[in-house]
């Protein structure tokens, strides 16, 4: 652990990390923009504020965590090179990151992964190393390339400066259209939501941070209930950038005191709200990405009446899924109480 990555040792991440990441990370990572729909807010009754991470670089707001964990490297550190593991998102913004940084990096991934996060990743000049999803543990490869090569691991959420970078979105977003009543934040391992949660409480301390999930991945919801981060089985969901086991470490103390709630949304709502992004505001958003959408559009959160901020976390997805998703027929029973 090197002295300039770690601002507070030990306790962690707060809003001055979040901060200090916008400094890093500034001159490389766009300010996307945030879209509002008349047709969306006239359907929930709120006053809707989407922050659009579709259009961040890498597709996902997994850029700004990943930069800023390598912008905080110390020059040593930053010589030897990094090492991960991700099948998705991070490891394509880990490698753009990297290549920015002019940093090498091994990213550990499922042979099974998809072609084109395996081509980007590559493309953006990472060494990849296939492992076994169903025989080998990635952890245990990555841990041996750190100790054999002396690479520096950053994991993709259980990091405090992953954490501090991905707060960086809702810093903006709360600097570009002022306090909100409700912040709706989608949650994997909950880098994204933890650091949300440190911006939302330093710029709008009354502002309820509401994280979702899908609900056959409730693991945050239960670990939220039952006050100890709770393990499931590896879950399924379109909502593949969500469908870890477990929260991390240091992102579960985090949300434990800042989030007021964990909630759930259905396969179908997902497939409802990605449809309306297309159809309506002319914007492509993956399965995970529509999770904060999904909540406001399907009531799982009240937000009538209410200024309501949601991220939509990324824009990844394969041609040929989004064409299958948008073919399918309108379903009435989606269980929508909104479909705008
Ligand atoms: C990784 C990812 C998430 C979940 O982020 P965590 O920090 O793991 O909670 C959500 N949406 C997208 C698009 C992602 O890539």
């Amino acid at each position: 652990m090197s002295v300039t990555s770690v601002a507070n040792p030990a306790g962690l991440p707060t809003y001055d990390d979040v901060v200090a990441a916008h400094e890093r990370i500034r001159p490389v990572a766009h300010r996307t923009p945030v879209l509002t729909s008349g047709t969306a807010n006239e359907a929930t009754g709120a006053s809707l504020f989407f922050k659009a991470e579709n259009f961040q670089r890498a597709g996902t707001f997994k850029f700004r965590g990943a930069y800023n964990a390598v912008a905080a490297l110390s020059p040593t550190e930053r010589r030897r090179g990094v090492v991960s593991f991700s099948s998705g998102n991070h490891a394509q913004a880990l490698a753009l990151a990297c290549r920015l940084a002019e940093t090498r990096v091994t990213v550990v991934m499922p042979q099974d992964a998809p072609e084109s996060k395996v081509a980007a990743t590559a493309g953006y000049g990472a060494d990849v190393v296939f492992y076994d999803r169903y025989s080998e543990d990635r952890e245990a490869i990555a841990a041996k390339l750190q100790a054999e090569q002396g690479l520096t691991l950053i994991p993709p959420f259980d990091h405090w400066q992953v954490i501090a970078g991905q707060g960086t979105a809702a810093k903006e977003l709360f600097e570009d259209v002022g306090p909100l009543d409700v912040l709706i934040v989608c949650l994997g391992g909950g880098g994204l939501l933890a650091g949300s949660a440190l911006s939302a409480h330093a710029l709008t301390p009354r502002c309820e941070v509401i994280g979702v999930e899908p609900a056959t991945a409730n693991d945050g919801q239960l670990s939220l209930q039952r006050g100890e981060v709770v393990h499931i089985e590896p879950p399924r969901s379109i909502a593949d950038g969500a469908i870890t086991t477990h929260l991390g470490s240091l992102n579960f103390p985090v949300i434990q005191r800042l989030v007021r709630a964990i909630v759930t949304v259905s396969d179908h709502q997902l497939v409802a709200a990605m449809r309306f992004f297309v159809q309506r505001m002319k914007v492509v958003v993956e399965p995970t990405g529509c999770l904060g959408a999904a909540a406001a559009f399907s009531g799982a959160w009240d937000v009538r009446g209410r200024r309501v901020g949601v991220i939509l976390s990324g824009g990844n997805i394969d041609l040929p899924v989004l064409a299958g998703y948008l073919n399918q027929p309108e379903s009435p029973r989606s269980g929508q109480k909104v479909v705008p």
